[in-house]
Protein backbone atom coordinates (compact mmCIF):
# COMPACT_ATOMS: atom_id res chain seq x y z
CA UNK A 1 0.00 0.00 0.00
CA UNK A 2 1.13 3.63 -0.66
CA UNK A 3 -0.31 6.83 0.32
CA UNK A 4 -3.07 8.44 -2.18
CA UNK A 5 -2.52 11.79 -4.15
CA UNK A 6 -6.09 12.95 -5.50
CA UNK A 7 -5.88 16.18 -7.69
CA UNK A 8 -9.84 17.93 -6.94
CA UNK A 9 -9.30 21.37 -8.71
CA UNK A 10 -6.08 22.12 -10.87
CA UNK A 11 -7.02 25.68 -12.66
CA UNK A 12 -5.79 28.76 -11.51
CA UNK A 13 -8.43 31.92 -10.13
CA UNK A 14 -11.51 30.71 -12.42
CA UNK A 15 -12.98 27.04 -12.88
CA UNK A 16 -13.32 25.94 -16.64
CA UNK A 17 -15.41 23.30 -17.73
CA UNK A 18 -12.67 20.94 -17.09
CA UNK A 19 -10.73 21.64 -14.14
CA UNK A 20 -12.15 23.14 -10.89
CA UNK A 21 -10.14 25.77 -8.63
CA UNK A 22 -7.57 24.14 -6.11
CA UNK A 23 -8.13 21.21 -3.70
CA UNK A 24 -5.70 18.22 -3.43
CA UNK A 25 -6.89 15.58 -1.18
CA UNK A 26 -4.43 12.99 0.43
CA UNK A 27 -5.25 9.55 1.84
CA UNK A 28 -3.00 8.02 4.23
CA UNK A 29 -1.57 4.24 3.61
CA UNK A 30 -3.83 1.72 5.06
CA UNK A 31 -6.49 3.68 6.38
CA UNK A 32 -9.10 5.69 5.41
CA UNK A 33 -8.22 8.94 6.64
CA UNK A 34 -7.89 11.62 4.23
CA UNK A 35 -6.56 15.51 4.43
CA UNK A 36 -7.14 18.33 2.38
CA UNK A 37 -5.04 21.04 0.87
CA UNK A 38 -6.91 23.76 -0.57
CA UNK A 39 -10.61 23.79 -1.19
CA UNK A 40 -11.36 25.91 -3.96
CA UNK A 41 -15.59 26.86 -4.80
CA UNK A 42 -16.70 23.70 -5.58
CA UNK A 43 -14.62 21.08 -3.81
CA UNK A 44 -17.30 19.02 -2.14
CA UNK A 45 -18.89 18.49 -5.33
CA UNK A 46 -15.64 17.24 -6.39
CA UNK A 47 -15.26 15.01 -3.19
CA UNK A 48 -18.73 13.46 -4.29
CA UNK A 49 -17.04 11.46 -7.63
CA UNK A 50 -14.83 10.04 -5.84
CA UNK A 51 -14.14 7.27 -3.23
CA UNK A 52 -13.13 9.39 -0.23
CA UNK A 53 -16.00 10.32 2.33
CA UNK A 54 -16.09 13.57 4.21
CA UNK A 55 -16.55 11.55 7.18
CA UNK A 56 -13.43 10.23 7.31
CA UNK A 57 -11.49 13.90 6.17
CA UNK A 58 -9.79 14.63 9.44
CA UNK A 59 -7.67 17.85 8.45
CA UNK A 60 -7.42 20.74 5.84
CA UNK A 61 -4.52 22.93 5.19
CA UNK A 62 -5.09 26.21 3.64
CA UNK A 63 -2.20 27.15 2.01
CA UNK A 64 -3.99 31.41 1.87
CA UNK A 65 -7.17 33.23 1.84
CA UNK A 66 -7.50 33.60 -1.71
CA UNK A 67 -10.73 32.64 -2.83
CA UNK A 68 -9.95 30.13 -5.51
CA UNK A 69 -8.04 28.04 -2.27
CA UNK A 70 -10.55 29.06 0.07
CA UNK A 71 -14.41 29.42 -0.95
CA UNK A 72 -15.21 25.73 -0.88
CA UNK A 73 -14.98 25.61 2.62
CA UNK A 74 -17.55 27.36 3.95
CA UNK A 75 -20.19 24.53 2.18
CA UNK A 76 -17.98 21.70 2.77
CA UNK A 77 -17.73 22.35 6.58
CA UNK A 78 -21.80 23.08 6.25
CA UNK A 79 -22.19 19.75 4.43
CA UNK A 80 -19.89 17.54 7.07
CA UNK A 81 -22.20 19.65 9.85
CA UNK A 82 -25.49 18.04 8.19
CA UNK A 83 -24.40 14.50 7.36
CA UNK A 84 -24.20 12.35 11.24
CA UNK A 85 -19.84 13.00 11.45
CA UNK A 86 -18.94 13.35 14.48
CA UNK A 87 -15.34 12.70 14.12
CA UNK A 88 -13.15 16.27 15.06
CA UNK A 89 -11.99 18.07 12.03
CA UNK A 90 -8.82 20.30 12.18
CA UNK A 91 -8.30 23.66 9.91
CA UNK A 92 -4.94 24.95 9.55
CA UNK A 93 -4.48 27.96 7.74
CA UNK A 94 -2.59 31.90 7.93
CA UNK A 95 -3.22 34.42 10.26
CA UNK A 96 -6.98 35.55 9.39
CA UNK A 97 -8.53 31.73 8.85
CA UNK A 98 -10.01 31.70 12.65
CA UNK A 99 -11.60 35.13 11.67
CA UNK A 100 -12.81 34.12 8.56
CA UNK A 101 -14.40 31.10 9.59
CA UNK A 102 -15.58 32.55 13.42
CA UNK A 103 -17.41 35.17 11.78
CA UNK A 104 -19.19 33.46 8.86
CA UNK A 105 -20.40 30.76 11.41
CA UNK A 106 -21.74 33.48 13.77
CA UNK A 107 -23.18 35.42 10.92
CA UNK A 108 -24.90 32.41 9.17
CA UNK A 109 -25.22 30.54 12.46
CA UNK A 110 -23.26 27.43 11.33
CA UNK A 111 -23.29 25.47 14.23
CA UNK A 112 -20.90 22.61 13.54
CA UNK A 113 -22.08 18.75 15.50
CA UNK A 114 -18.34 18.22 15.70
CA UNK A 115 -15.18 19.32 17.42
CA UNK A 116 -13.85 22.10 14.66
CA UNK A 117 -10.29 23.07 15.82
CA UNK A 118 -8.31 25.84 13.92
CA UNK A 119 -4.58 26.34 13.77
CA UNK A 120 -3.16 29.75 12.40
CA UNK A 121 0.09 28.49 11.10
CA UNK A 122 3.16 30.74 10.50
CA UNK A 123 6.80 30.25 8.80
CA UNK A 124 8.12 27.23 10.27
CA UNK A 125 5.51 25.95 12.20
CA UNK A 126 6.17 22.45 12.73
CA UNK A 127 3.07 19.55 13.09
CA UNK A 128 3.99 16.13 14.08
CA UNK A 129 1.66 13.45 13.47
CA UNK A 130 1.83 9.42 13.84
CA UNK A 131 4.05 8.81 10.75
CA UNK A 132 4.70 11.76 9.14
CA UNK A 133 6.05 15.50 10.17
CA UNK A 134 4.44 18.64 8.39
CA UNK A 135 6.65 21.57 7.83
CA UNK A 136 5.54 25.24 6.39
CA UNK A 137 7.42 27.29 4.21
CA UNK A 138 6.20 30.53 3.92
CA UNK A 139 6.08 31.40 0.54
CA UNK A 140 6.55 34.64 -2.06
CA UNK A 141 2.63 35.84 -2.89
CA UNK A 142 0.31 38.92 -3.21
CA UNK A 143 -0.75 37.97 0.71
CA UNK A 144 0.37 35.72 3.17
CA UNK A 145 1.08 32.02 1.24
CA UNK A 146 2.67 28.94 2.45
CA UNK A 147 3.69 25.50 0.97
CA UNK A 148 3.88 22.53 2.99
CA UNK A 149 6.92 19.58 3.29
CA UNK A 150 5.20 16.42 4.71
CA UNK A 151 8.13 13.88 5.22
CA UNK A 152 7.30 10.69 6.21
CA UNK A 153 9.27 8.57 9.01
CA UNK A 154 11.47 6.28 8.04
CA UNK A 155 9.96 2.19 7.98
CA UNK A 156 11.97 -0.87 9.66
CA UNK A 157 13.57 -2.56 7.12
CA UNK A 158 12.42 -6.03 6.10
CA UNK A 159 12.59 -9.24 8.65
CA UNK A 160 14.04 -11.78 7.07
CA UNK A 161 11.58 -14.62 7.99
CA UNK A 162 13.24 -17.50 5.71
CA UNK A 163 15.84 -16.62 7.64
CA UNK A 164 14.76 -17.06 11.33
CA UNK A 165 13.25 -20.35 10.61
CA UNK A 166 16.28 -21.34 9.13
CA UNK A 167 18.17 -20.80 12.19
CA UNK A 168 15.46 -22.69 14.31
CA UNK A 169 13.66 -20.13 16.15
CA UNK A 170 10.52 -20.72 16.94
CA UNK A 171 7.59 -18.18 15.95
CA UNK A 172 5.94 -15.84 18.85
CA UNK A 173 6.89 -12.86 20.63
CA UNK A 174 10.84 -13.78 19.58
CA UNK A 175 10.04 -13.05 16.47
CA UNK A 176 8.54 -9.45 17.71
CA UNK A 177 11.61 -8.78 19.43
CA UNK A 178 13.95 -9.57 16.85
CA UNK A 179 11.89 -7.50 14.15
CA UNK A 180 12.63 -4.61 17.09
CA UNK A 181 16.64 -5.02 16.70
CA UNK A 182 16.83 -6.49 19.78
CA UNK A 183 19.31 -9.55 20.69
CA UNK A 184 17.28 -12.46 22.35
CA UNK A 185 18.95 -16.37 23.92
CA UNK A 186 16.61 -19.45 22.65
CA UNK A 187 16.09 -22.20 24.94
CA UNK A 188 19.35 -24.23 23.55
CA UNK A 189 21.83 -20.91 24.67
CA UNK A 190 22.52 -19.56 21.88
CA UNK A 191 22.39 -15.99 21.29
CA UNK A 192 21.14 -14.14 18.39
CA UNK A 193 21.21 -10.92 17.25
CA UNK A 194 17.93 -9.08 15.82
CA UNK A 195 19.78 -6.42 13.58
CA UNK A 196 21.19 -9.56 11.90
CA UNK A 197 18.13 -11.26 10.69
CA UNK A 198 16.18 -7.34 9.62
CA UNK A 199 17.44 -5.47 6.31
CA UNK A 200 18.25 -1.23 5.95
CA UNK A 201 15.67 0.62 7.04
CA UNK A 202 13.68 2.43 4.34
CA UNK A 203 14.02 5.97 4.24
CA UNK A 204 10.49 8.12 4.39
CA UNK A 205 9.33 9.99 1.66
CA UNK A 206 9.38 13.19 1.17
CA UNK A 207 6.78 15.82 -0.66
CA UNK A 208 6.59 19.56 -1.20
CA UNK A 209 3.18 20.91 -1.72
CA UNK A 210 3.08 24.33 -2.92
CA UNK A 211 0.67 27.22 -2.41
CA UNK A 212 0.46 30.00 -4.99
CA UNK A 213 4.32 31.55 -4.67
CA UNK A 214 6.79 33.31 -7.52
CA UNK A 215 9.86 31.70 -6.02
CA UNK A 216 9.54 28.09 -5.84
CA UNK A 217 13.25 27.93 -4.72
CA UNK A 218 12.05 29.04 -0.85
CA UNK A 219 11.26 25.10 -0.78
CA UNK A 220 15.17 24.97 -1.45
CA UNK A 221 16.24 24.26 2.79
CA UNK A 222 13.93 20.95 2.57
CA UNK A 223 15.14 19.64 -0.33
CA UNK A 224 15.67 17.22 -1.61
CA UNK A 225 12.14 16.04 -2.35
CA UNK A 226 10.66 12.54 -4.07
CA UNK A 227 7.89 14.38 -5.20
CA UNK A 228 7.10 18.50 -5.87
CA UNK A 229 3.56 19.48 -6.31
CA UNK A 230 3.42 23.54 -7.43
CA UNK A 231 1.52 25.99 -8.93
CA UNK A 232 3.02 26.76 -12.86
CA UNK A 233 -0.12 29.55 -13.82
CA UNK A 234 1.81 30.22 -16.86
CA UNK A 235 4.68 29.77 -19.60
CA UNK A 236 7.42 32.12 -19.45
CA UNK A 237 6.76 33.76 -22.77
CA UNK A 238 2.98 34.23 -21.56
CA UNK A 239 4.04 35.64 -18.25
CA UNK A 240 6.65 38.00 -19.76
CA UNK A 241 3.13 39.66 -22.39
CA UNK A 242 1.19 40.06 -18.96
CA UNK A 243 0.19 43.65 -19.23
CA UNK A 244 0.02 43.15 -15.00
CA UNK A 245 2.36 40.78 -13.41
CA UNK A 246 0.88 38.69 -10.86
CA UNK A 247 2.94 36.37 -8.37
CA UNK A 248 2.97 33.23 -9.27
CA UNK A 249 5.03 31.05 -11.26
CA UNK A 250 6.22 30.31 -14.94
CA UNK A 251 6.47 26.24 -16.35
CA UNK A 252 10.12 27.30 -16.84
CA UNK A 253 10.88 28.63 -13.41
CA UNK A 254 9.18 25.84 -11.56
CA UNK A 255 11.31 23.25 -13.89
CA UNK A 256 15.04 24.93 -13.35
CA UNK A 257 14.34 25.37 -9.56
CA UNK A 258 12.68 21.28 -9.45
CA UNK A 259 16.35 20.29 -11.10
CA UNK A 260 18.45 22.18 -8.38
CA UNK A 261 16.30 20.99 -5.53
CA UNK A 262 17.02 17.39 -6.46
CA UNK A 263 12.90 16.61 -7.58
CA UNK A 264 12.31 13.10 -8.39
CA UNK A 265 8.80 13.60 -9.86
CA UNK A 266 7.64 17.15 -10.27
CA UNK A 267 3.64 17.66 -11.08
CA UNK A 268 2.76 21.20 -12.12
CA UNK A 269 -0.87 22.77 -11.31
CA UNK A 270 -2.82 25.70 -10.69
CA UNK A 271 -3.01 26.38 -14.74
CA UNK A 272 -4.18 29.23 -15.71
CA UNK A 273 -7.80 28.48 -17.94
CA UNK A 274 -5.97 29.79 -20.96
CA UNK A 275 -4.12 26.64 -21.91
CA UNK A 276 -7.27 24.51 -21.87
CA UNK A 277 -8.42 25.62 -25.36
CA UNK A 278 -6.46 24.32 -28.45
CA UNK A 279 -4.66 22.07 -27.03
CA UNK A 280 -2.52 24.57 -25.38
CA UNK A 281 -1.52 22.78 -22.64
CA UNK A 282 1.77 20.76 -23.79
CA UNK A 283 3.20 24.81 -24.20
CA UNK A 284 3.68 23.93 -20.73
CA UNK A 285 4.87 20.72 -20.07
CA UNK A 286 7.35 21.51 -23.09
CA UNK A 287 8.70 24.17 -21.59
CA UNK A 288 9.08 22.63 -18.44
CA UNK A 289 10.56 19.33 -19.96
CA UNK A 290 13.52 21.30 -21.49
CA UNK A 291 14.88 22.42 -18.41
CA UNK A 292 14.20 19.26 -16.02
CA UNK A 293 15.04 15.72 -16.90
CA UNK A 294 12.95 14.23 -13.79
CA UNK A 295 9.58 13.09 -14.11
CA UNK A 296 6.99 16.00 -15.03
CA UNK A 297 3.66 15.49 -14.87
CA UNK A 298 0.68 18.41 -15.68
CA UNK A 299 -1.90 17.64 -13.23
CA UNK A 300 -5.86 17.08 -13.66
CA UNK A 301 -9.04 17.23 -11.88
CA UNK A 302 -9.35 13.74 -11.08
CA UNK A 303 -5.79 12.66 -11.46
CA UNK A 304 -4.36 10.14 -9.16
CA UNK A 305 -0.82 9.53 -8.33
CA UNK A 306 0.63 6.83 -5.59
CA UNK A 307 3.47 7.77 -3.68
ZN1 LIG B 1 -4.67 30.69 -6.81
ZN1 LIG C 1 -3.43 33.28 -4.78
Amino acid sequence: MAHRLIFLGTSAGVPTRTRNVSALALQLENTKEWMLFDCGEGTQHRIMRTSLSVYHLSRIFITHLHGDHLYGLFGLLASRGMTRAGSPLEIYGPAGIRETLETLMRLSQLHLPFDLKIFEISEGTLLRYEGFRIDTVALSHSILSYGFVLTFDEKPGHFDIKKAKKLGIPEGPLYARLKKGERVTLLDGRSIDGKDLVGPSIPGKKIAIGGDNDDPLLFAPYAPFDLMIHEATYTRKDFDNLPRKFKHTTAQQLAQAARKMGVNRLILTHISPRYDKNGRISELLDEATKEFDGEVEIAYDFMELSI
